[in-house]
C-alpha cells in the first residue's frame, strides 16, 4: 500500500484525506512539484525545491519546511515507498477556510507528498518518435509558477490526445514557448534552441539540465524565441519533462519532422541524459560537466 506524506504524517493512502474546505480543492490555489527518483535517490533535489520555493514566495505562501526538512521528509517517503525508481508528487495549498477569495488569516496550509511508481517510457520511441501538435496558447501570463490549477493544460493536453498526438505544443502571439506539461527545444541549423525563460513558460529542470549537458559536452545550444516558422521548419523537435525526460517529436500537425525519425542531437543528448541518470544511481548527484 502506497505511504503518503500529510501534515507531519506518514500514512497509508487510503487513510489520507483533507477538508472540502481546502482552497486547493475550492480554489486550485495551491503549487506543486514532480521529483523522479532513480535507484532510491531523488533526481535534481536541490533544483526542484528551489523551483518550489520561488513558486510559493509568488503566490505569497511561507514555505512550510526549510530545505533540510523537506530532503529529510521526501527520502523518508521515497524509502517507505521502498526505494528504486519513482515519481514524488509534494502539493502545498493555502489550507482549509471558509470559501472567500481574500487570503484567510491564521491558516495552516495542507502539505502533501505521494509517491508512484515511475512509468516506463515507450519502447519504441527510439524509433518512432512521438505526434505532437499545434494550439493556441490559452494558459494566463504566470506560466513561471507551478500552479495546481491546471485546468486550461489538461484541456489543450486533451485535445492532443482526441487527435491520437502525445503532446500540444503552445503558441502565443506567433511565438512557441513550450507543451502543456513540457518543455521545448528545436534544432535549427545544427543549433539546439530552447525559449529563455520568462512568464509563457515553467523554467523546467529537465530543461536546465538539458542545456547543462549541451554545454558539458560542446554541443552548439543557445536559448532563444522560437517562432512557429522556426517550429515547422525545425531539423529536430524535442519535448522535455522530469517524467517522460526527451521526447522526439518526429510528426508534427500530421506532417513529418526532418526525415520522420528521431535525429542524431536527440540521440547524443538522450545517451547523454541516460548517462546521467546512471550517475546518480549510483553514485548521486554530481555536476554535469
Ligand atoms: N512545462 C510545463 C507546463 C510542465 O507542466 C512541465 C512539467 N510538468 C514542464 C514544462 C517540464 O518541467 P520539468 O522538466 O521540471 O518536469
Amino acid at each position: 500500500m502506497a505511504i503518503v506524506y500529510l501534515n507531519g504524517k506518514f500514512l497509508p493512502i487510503e487513510q489520507a484525506s483533507v477538508s472540502v474546505m481546502d482552497r486547493g480543492f475550492i480554489f486550485g490555489d495551491g503549487v506543486y512539484e514532480v521529483i523522479p527518483v532513480y535507484g532510491g535517490r531523488l533526481f535534481r533535489l536541490e533544483q526542484h525545491l528551489e523551483r518550489l520555493a520561488r513558486s510559493l514566495a509568488e503566490i505569497r505562501l511561507a514555505n512550510p519546511l526549510p530545505a533540510e526538512q523537506w530532503r529529510r521528509c521526501l527520502q523518508e517517503l521515497v524509502a517507505q515507498n521502498g526505494g528504486g525508481d519513482q515519481s514524488v508528487y509534494v502539493q502545498i495549498t493555502r489550507g482549509a477556510a471558509p470559501r472567500d477569495h481574500a487570503f484567510p488569516k491564521d491558516v495552516q496550509p495542507t502539505v502533501y507528498a505521494a509517491s508512484s511508481p515511475l512509468k516506463p517510457l515507450p519502447a519504441d520511441l527510439a524509433e518512432q518518435g512521438v505526434a505532437a501538435i499545434t494550439v493556441e496558447d490559452i494558459r494566463w501570463q504566470r506560466c513561471d509558477i507551478k500552479a495546481i490549477t491546471l485546468l486550461a493544460n489538461i484541456l489543450l493536453r486533451q485535445r492532443a490526445i482526441d487527435q491520437g498526438a502525445a503532446e500540444a505544443i503552445l503558441v502565443r502571439d506567433g511565438a512557441v514557448n513550450e507543451g502543456a506539461a513540457s518543455n521545448l527545444f528545436i534544432v535549427k541549423g545544427g543549433v539546439l534552441v530552447t525559449p529563455p525563460k520568462g512568464p509563457y513558460l515553467l523554467p523546467g529542470i529537465t530543461r536546465d539540465l538539458i542545456l547543462e549537458l549541451a554545454a558539458a559536452h560542446g554541443i552548439a545550444h543557445r536559448e532563444a524565441a522560437i517562432s512557429l516558422a522556426d517550429l515547422n521548419a525545425a531539423e529536430e523537435v524535442w519535448l522535455t519533462s522530469s517524467t517522460r525526460e526527451i521526447l522526439p517529436v518526429t510528426r508534427l500537425d500530421q506532417r513529418a519532422v526532418g526525415n520522420g525519425r528521431p535525429g542524431p542531437v536527440w540521440r547524443r543528448m538522450m545517451s547523454l541524459y541516460q548517462e546521467y541518470k546512471q550517475g546518480v544511481r549510483e553514485r548521486g548527484e554530481t555536476p554535469a560537466a
